[in-house]
């Protein structure tokens, strides 16, 4: 394929800024889509459209120029530019330079008598008169109007070294040669059915539209075609795994999972009982499992994924739990030691404080098979940790985890049975859009005696008042800072910062300080003195968010709480209401956004994870709440799942009809589908196998 470099205008430098950006051919630059449009016609669209800006554009004779020197290395074009209604002042900044002359080109462009137009922010947005010039260009220079002004102006995200002027020039050549060379990858029947632009079509009006409907139209396409890939790209992952004949079998022997359930102490909530009957019944077929669990934090989802873990154990197969951070790992391996601790199950934790002699040890035994859960963090996924029969694997907090890591992590096991685990609730249709390929468990009731938490937004005083109340009467309580260490603006505050003044103010309790810069050993040491009550407040940093679990903690105060997102928010929450104790939030709040003021309402009013979330996707967009597939790897280019759910909704629907079809994309109309499909998600995110 044609190098990027023998475009028009590109080059050698050039090509390897675009390179950068992930483009190497003319193809793949037609396929950096702008982020944005701006209209730059004198009269511009009234509607307010989410994608198109509308910045100050004026066209008119120059009355006089000025080229001024300042005081320090500064210097000042200015021109005097009239219309029939209106006389402005533009002006243009550069660091002055003694090798040449910055505006040069600018005097003999900008004459008196010349008719130019120009694009910029005006510094007294009022009256608009005075203009920082962003852009102009001359009313006889017909090519660089039709490119540049008087129309609407794609906006591309940039490398060092490149400028939007340059890009859209770029781009501007790659459409003219190369527009009529694509090949449309979409199906003939669906341009058809759905009236999509025709790729070429599409590709030249979203780099260069004419107006704000041909754009709504071709961006109409590409958001389409990006949903269709993706839902294809998971139905065919379906598809394929469960045409896998994973080659091992589970029987229910009972000798550790009739035990566990005795020393658990609770009945399994309904929907636990579900969730593992689904869960054992996928281990026993012959396709490997690979489920989504869902439950809101607190809903129980450890112990749904320990029973698999013990199913796996049963059948001498290994397991492994792997977690986020260093303190979900350590409370899950205490987890395991209190319900597991004197059955015959062999488990170990592996985190990154775990190292030398012992580190070795533990990963000589769990390739010998004498390991048969390893629960741990990250430092599960090194080259070094191998299996001798690894068949289970748990993923919990997955959206902590990117796509290649759980790849890493499955390649150690052989077809191995996968749960993955979410405090994170996606709504139905998203969750068929990004996770198609999986099957799902919804962990909908609480555990029974699970009390409400009651939130409120108060100053610091109250917050601790109350708190203290509640100390009296035996419960303990967390004290959450944003920061460890407090920074030189001082607009947060921090845990070290805090911890002496709380010593204080709360002489008769014991105090200790959690945050993630102290050492391992005292960090634990910590932790086991709050659950067993000899620490009553816990000051620190959100590194409770996930895991702790210390039924008598009853009361949290989330300082800078407008700092923190709401699904943040939420999981801190759902550290306290665990056991059979009333509960308090408390949010202090320093300056605060319409927006923080919104999250801010939205806790203090709903204690329900679905309904939070729905609110946090309505309010962040599903990207950003997902973080998920949406993240590193796998941004869509313009899609967004919530606001173009619609196109989501066909592309869907249209999928399901393609692949009823055409299972296996071989039809000679569906190649260039194929292709495309093959390079995203086997080349580049290695996700399906289309080979
Ligand atoms: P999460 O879903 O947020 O990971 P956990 O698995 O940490 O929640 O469970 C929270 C707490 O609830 C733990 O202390 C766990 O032992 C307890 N728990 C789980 N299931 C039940 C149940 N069915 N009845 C009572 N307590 C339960
Ligand atoms: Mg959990």
């Amino acid at each position: 394929m044609t190098s990027i470099q023998y475009l028009k205008g590109v080059g050698p430098k050039r090509a390897i800024l675009l390179n950068k950006l992930e483009i190497y051919s003319p193809f793949d630059l037609l396929e950096h889509f702008p982020v944005r449009w701006q209209d730059r016609r004198l009269s511009q669209i009234k509607e307010n459209i989410p994608y198109i800006e509308k910045p100050f554009v004026f066209r008119g004779k120059v009355v006089s120029v000025r080229d001024m020197y300042t005081a320090g290395t500064l210097r000042i074009f200015k021109a005097i530019i009239s219309s029939e209604d209106k006389e402005i002042e533009a002006f243009w900044f550069k660091r002055h330079t003694p090798k040449y002359d910055v505006f040069a080109k600018l005097r003999k462009d900008i004459r008196p008598g010349e008719t130019i137009w120009i694009t910029g922010k005006p510094e007294d947005p009022i009256f608009s008169t005075k203009i920082r010039v962003d852009e102009y260009c001359l009313d006889t220079d017909e090519k660089e109007k039709k490119l540049s002004m008087a129309t609407l102006v794609p906006l591309y995200s940039l490398t060092e070294g490149l400028n939007q002027k340059l890009m859209r020039k770029i781009m501007h050549a790659a459409i003219s040669a190369y527009a009529s060379k694509t090949t449309d990858l979409l199906p003939p029947e669906i341009t058809a059915k759905r009236a999509f632009m025709p790729y070429e079509l599409a590709v030249r009006y979203l780099h260069f539209p004419q107006n704000p409907l041909n754009l709504k139209e071709a961006r109409k396409r590409f958001i389409y075609e990006e949903f269709f890939l993706m839902t294809l790209a998971w139905a065919i992952k379906r598809r394929q795994t469960k045409t896998i004949n994973k080659g091992h079998k589970y029987k229910i022997r009972k000798h550790l999972l009739s035990q566990f359930k005795k020393k658990l102490g609770f009945e399994f909530t309904k929907s636990q009982k579900i969730a593992i009957n689904k869960i054992f019944s996928d281990m026993m077929s012959r396709s490997p499992m690979t489920r989504l669990l869902e439950g809101d934090v607190g809903s129980g989802k450890t112990v749904v994924a320990m029973s698999a873990l013990l199913l796996a154990a049963e059948n001498k197969y290994q397991g492994v739990f792997i977690a986020p951070t260093e303190i979900l790992a350590e409370q899950h391996f205490m987890t395991f030691e209190k319900f597991l601790g004197d059955l015959p199950l062999k488990f170990e934790l592996l985190t990154a404080r775990i190292t030398g002699k012992r580190k070795k040890e533990i990963i000589e035994k769990v390739r010998k098979g004498e390991i048969d859960v390893l629960i741990g963090t990250h430092s599960l996924l090194e080259e070094s940790v191998k299996f001798k029969n690894l068949k289970m694997i748990v993923i919990d907090e997955q959206h902590r985890f990117g796509v290649r890591q759980r790849a890493a992590l499955r390649r150690k096991g052989e077809n191995a049975d996968i749960l993955i685990m979410t405090a994170t609730p996606i709504p139905r249709t998203l969750f068929l859009a990004l996770y198609g390929d999986l099957d799902l468990s919804v962990l909908r009731d609480m555990p029974p005696g699970r009390k409400q938490v009651c939130t409120f937004s108060v100053d610091e005083k109250t917050a601790f008042e109350e708190t203290k109340k509640e100390l009296f009467k035996g419960r303990q309580a967390y004290i959450v800072y944003p920061v460890i260490e407090e920074s030189d603006d001082g607009e947060l505050r921090s845990v070290k910062s805090e911890f002496e003044k709380v010593t204080r103010l709360f002489p008769d309790f014991k105090t200790g300080m959690l945050h993630g810069q102290m050492k391992p050993s005292i960090k634990k040491g910590i932790m086991e003195d709050f659950l067993k009550g000899k620490i009553r407040i816990l000051v620190s940093t959100p590194v409770v968010e996930v895991g702790i679990d210390v039924p008598n903690a009853s009361v949290m105060v989330i300082n800078n709480a407008e700092r923190f997102g709401l699904a943040s928010l939420h999981q801190l929450r759902g550290r306290i209401g665990r056991g059979e104790h009333e509960s308090k939030c408390f949010l202090v709040c320093g300056q605060m956004s319409p927006q923080a003021r919104e999250r801010t309402n939205i806790m203090c009013t709903l204690s329900n994870g679905f309904e939070i979330s729905e609110k946090d996707v309505y309010m962040r967009g599903a990207g950003e709440v997902m973080g998920l597939r949406q993240h590193g790897e796998m941004r869509f280019k313009i899609a967004d799942i919530y606001s173009d759910s619609s196109l989501l909704k066909l592309a869907m629907e249209d999928k399901d009809e393609i692949i009823k079809k055409d299972p296996n994309l071989q039809r000679r109309e569906h190649a260039p589908l194929k292709n495309k499909l093959f390079k995203l998600y086997q080349e580049k995110w290695n996700i399906i196998d289309l080979s």
